[in-house]
């Protein structure tokens, strides 16, 4: 199932992709995906819909992000080889975790705003997940019965906020508008396998990164068998696992995101996002 919501920032409303790629409307028997709709009896109730059935919906409609009431935005870093290189990191021996402040989630084609004065806003290509049933302690072999589904990122990182300002990650990466996430949530019944998924980014038309998720360091699996070791994860928190090379920190020389720049970024099965920077 690919579970979207649509509609302007703030009154989005609940939708699905049928077989053929139209956006149906499914508010009219669940108004929006609320946490408490992403248990797996839930989303079983939800996948028996029939959507040829349900109205459809303008294709050039807003889309927001695909879950409502996120309450915990966390994301890991330099979890592929290449990009600890470039970044001219150490390969990680733990992932390296830090978190995004949910007020810079946004939909996935909305505006990259560049912070006032910001010289160094880069981009991410990131394979996203959102977390369906409470998880604590739980094991890797257990891990990815916790995990809704999964969707696209960009995790947008002003880099000198990031690096030169001290402390935490999360300046750098906070925000408005730094958490594109979309266009659809894919439930897991879709997408069985998140470690062989093709993904890229383009700006302007030019591939900056291409990889696959077969390629990070520390699988979906591990991850958040390892964040529940030390903080619960809540239904709806939403977990992006890191971003391969090719990023305009690690470019020679280094090249950030400008106004008027077009973002383009993919990975199999969970769709494109595009972004116009301003
Ligand atoms: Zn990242």
């Amino acid at each position: 199932m690919k579970l979207l919501r649509y509609g302007a920032p703030g009154i989005e409303k609940l939708g699905a992709l049928d077989a053929k790629g139209n956006i149906r409307d499914l508010s009219l028997l669940v108004p929006d995906l609320t946490p408490e709709w992403l248990a797996p009896e839930r989303l079983q109730a939800l996948a028996a819909i029939d959507l040829d059935k349900m109205p459809l919906i303008d294709p050039g409609v807003r889309l927001g992000v695909p879950v409502a009431g996120v309450r915990q935005f966390m994301a890991i870093g330099l979890n592929y080889r290449e990009h600890a290189r470039e970044a001219g990191l150490d390969i990680p021996k733990e992932p390296i975790v830090f978190s995004k402040a949910i007020t810079c989630l946004s939909g996935p084609n909305d505006d990259i705003i560049l912070p006032q004065d910001s010289v160094q806003t880069d981009w991410e290509v990131e394979l996203g997940l959102v977390i369906g049933t409470l998880a604590r302690q739980v094991s890797e072999d257990d891990a990815l019965q916790h995990v809704a589904g999964y969707c696209l990122a960009n995790d947008l990182s002003e880099r000198d906020w990031q690096t030169q300002r001290n402390g935490q990650w999360t300046k750098g990466k906070s925000f408005d508008s730094f958490g594109p996430i979309g266009p659809w949530l894919v439930t897991t019944d879709e997408l069985a396998d998140p470690q062989n998924l093709a993904m890229e980014l383009k700006v302007n038309d030019q591939v900056r990164q291409h990889s696959n998720t077969a390629d990070m360091i520390f699988s979906v699996a591990k991850i958040v068998s390892y964040l529940s070791q030390f903080m619960t994860l809540l239904p709806g928190d939403v977990v992006i696992t890191g971003t391969p090379a090719g990023v305009g920190m690690g470019m020679k020389p280094q090249q950030y995101l400008k106004k008027g720049d077009v973002v383009t970024l993919r990975i199999d099965g969970l769709g494109v996002q595009t972004q116009r920077v301003v």
